[in-house]
């Protein structure tokens, strides 16, 4: 592991200091559930106005805060992209393997997940599945390629090893990133992410979850958020960081995150889907707008739940209370 990742092995609330009694248990399980719904919502509702910049989303749209699907990849109302598909091809390697997935199984997952031909793929995540089909190694050699693509498919690893010692989760998260990107601004951003998101699931609030976001910024200064407001963010993972904490450094609820880091365009459907994660998390399904889930695919719906219990259900934090 890179000595740059140390700062975020911080300590949140593990297993032992909670006590794990049906409430507690409950409450999990709509904060996991608003997790990956969120995320698939955000991603569904930034796909409308990926690529575009806030003056053309102004022109065509107002403000953009429906799903309606269009956008660059022409999408039914209501459909997701890789953003999503590629979080639940990671999370159902978790429920196929008995312990902990390695490289290899994430790998594979990735493999077949590219082999169903998802809407849309990233150039750093295609050329990694496909170093791995060439050489069989499941992972990608150190790169200066900062993309986002590893940090918006980790929400299952926060709720798969919620309670888990952070080192754990430091390794899933590098093990799932490292098949397609290697570079230290990315594995920063994508362990800050997992961390903010388990603050969330923890229910220890935003000043936590914001914690998160001040750690990285004290190791990566490029990072910074509390800045003029950046817009157009491209897939350069500071980029998509500074958009993505700048909203919820801002904005108070779910919708009011979401529906301002899309409309700020650029990588909408990945900020949307990153925001939409960490917010989800953090309020919870109830907080997730009704006629925003009306327009999800009922499969999608139930893919996102299902998987969702699922994985907080083996997590440490939820054994440990049998
Ligand atoms: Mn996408
Ligand atoms: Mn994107």
């Amino acid at each position: 592991m890179q000595a740059s990742v140390l700062p975020f092995m911080r300590s949140l609330p593990t297993a032992s200091s909670v006590s794990p009694n049906r409430e507690v248990r409950a409450r999990w399980r709509k904060h996991a559930r608003g997790a990956m719904l969120g995320l698939a919502l955000g991603d569904a509702l930034g796909a409308t106005v990926e690529f575009m910049t806030p003056r053309e989303i102004r022109q065509q749209y107002g403000r953009h805060d429906r799903i309606r699907g269009g956008g660059w990849l022409r999408l039914p109302s209501g459909a997701v992209t890789d953003d999503t598909t590629m979080a639940l091809a990671l999370g159902n390697s978790w429920l196929a393997s008995r312990n902990a997935p390695n490289e290899e199984d994430y790998a594979r997952a990735f493999d077949a997940w590219m082999r169903s031909k998802p809407v849309d793929i990233g150039n750093t995540v295609r050329r990694g599945i496909a170093h791995f089909r060439r050489t069989g190694q499941a992972w990608v050699p150190p790169s200066e390629d900062a993309g986002n693509g590893a940090t918006m498919r980790c929400s299952p690893i926060a709720l798969a090893l919620l309670g888990a010692p952070a080192d754990t989760v430091a390794r899933a998260t590098l093990a799932q990133a490292r098949v397609t990107h290697h570079n230290p601004l990315t594995d920063a951003a994508t362990l800050t992410v997992v961390n903010m998101i388990q603050a969330g699931l923890s229910g220890v609030g935003i000043r936590a979850v914001m914690q998160q976001a001040h750690l990285l910024v004290e190791a990566f200064p490029l990072f910074r958020f509390r800045t003029h407001k950046v817009e157009n963010p491209s897939g350069y993972i500071v980029d998509t960081m500074r958009v993505v904490l700048q909203a919820i450094d801002l904005c108070d609820s779910f919708e009011s995150a979401v529906v301002d880091v899309v409309n700020r365009g650029g990588d909408a459907d990945t900020t949307g889907a990153i925001v939409g994660t960490i917010m989800g998390a953090l309020h919870g399904e109830d907080a997730l707008p009704e006629r925003w889930l009306k327009e999800l695919a009922p499969e999608m719906l139930s893919r996102c739940s299902e998987q969702a219990d699922a994985l907080i259900e083996r997590s440490p934090a939820w054994l440990l209370g049998l």
